[in-house]
């Protein structure tokens, strides 16, 4: 996964989870920054959004391309933080933030990509997922929500449902936050001790706690089994909010950029139209 050469740049090349490779979470040090210091790193993130607020006004502009954008990682990873503090650089209008709760008695009722299906992008959309359908390989899968035999094919369901939308014209960008357990300690202590972020902290988050070790190979199998060409996994060390802001914001801006979004040529209008 990490390259050989340290310093800037290539994060993307440096964070993707090659296809068909293997993953150990274990072995990935979530306080990597491959060289890059705090205060340089937050002026080039602020560049970095300045770059995604002008490609999705294109990208809207031209209702063309779709984009979908994953956030997973553990409790208290930053999937939230990363909303705030990357995804902001999107204009409302042709953007959305899903979050993926416990499903309801209704989504129960469906197929587990069902809900999920509803809220992908349309044309010049954007929508980014706070949790997602890797849920059902995950939750679902640790606290044997539905029997192995169920959620060991879904791997394979999840890489064809992601594979049409990528053939019918979505991009698809999925991003691990990868922290470690003493820093999930001590967010979680911060929460609980925090009167601004007590509501974020459920005492179900520390059963869910001590389910680590399953999480992590829940997580190993997702990431392995689910990164593809179409539809790349990233890995983000994200011990340091900084690093991962800076992490998902620049791949985000290579890849946006690669789609080359362009703001279309209007109606034919005379040139010398006066507005009375
Ligand atoms: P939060 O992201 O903190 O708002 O919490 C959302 C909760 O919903 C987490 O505890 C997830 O484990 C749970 N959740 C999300 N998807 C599912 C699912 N498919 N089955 C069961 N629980 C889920
Ligand atoms: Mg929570």
């Amino acid at each position: 996964m990490a390259g050989k050469t340290r310093g800037r740049g290539g994060l993307r090349d440096r964070l993707l989870v090659k296809p068909g490779s293997t993953v150990n979470l274990a072995d990935v040090d979530p306080n990597e920054t491959f060289g890059h210091v705090k205060v340089t790193a937050e002026v080039k993130v602020a560049a970095d959004l300045e770059r995604l607020t002008s490609l999705q006004e294109r990208l809207w502009a031209e209702h063309r391309h779709r984009v979908l954008i994953v956030l997973q990682g553990i409790d208290a990873s930053g999937k939230d933080g990363t909303i705030t503090h990357v995804m902001r650089a999107f204009n409302p209008l042709g953007c959305r933030v899903v979050g993926f709760g416990v499903p309801n008695p209704v989504e129960l009722a469906h197929d587990y990509l069902w809900r999920v299906h509803q809220v992908v992008p349309g044309n010049g959309e954007i929508s980014v997922f706070n949790r997602s359908h890797y849920e059902a390989v995950l939750v679902e899968r640790v606290h044997s929500l539905v029997p192995q035999e169920v959620w060991s094919r879904r791997y394979d369901q999840i890489n064809a449902f992601e594979q049409m939308l990528v053939e019918e014209g979505t991009t698809i960008l999925k991003f691990f936050l990868h922290i470690d357990r003493d820093e999930q300690k001590r967010r979680l202590q911060a929460r609980v001790s925090n009167p601004t972020k007590r509501w974020k902290f459920k005492m179900g988050d520390l059963a869910e706690r001590k389910l680590w070790a399953d999480y992590m190979a829940a997580f190993n199998e997702a990431l392995m089994r689910c990164s593809t060409e179409q539809a790349p996994w990233f890995v983000i060390p994200a011990n340091h909010n900084w690093f991962r802001n800076l992490a998902v914001g620049d791949i985000a801006a290579a890849s946006l950029d690669a789609l080359d979004p362009k703001y279309p040529p209007g109606e034919q209008i005379p040139k010398d139209l006066k507005i009375e």
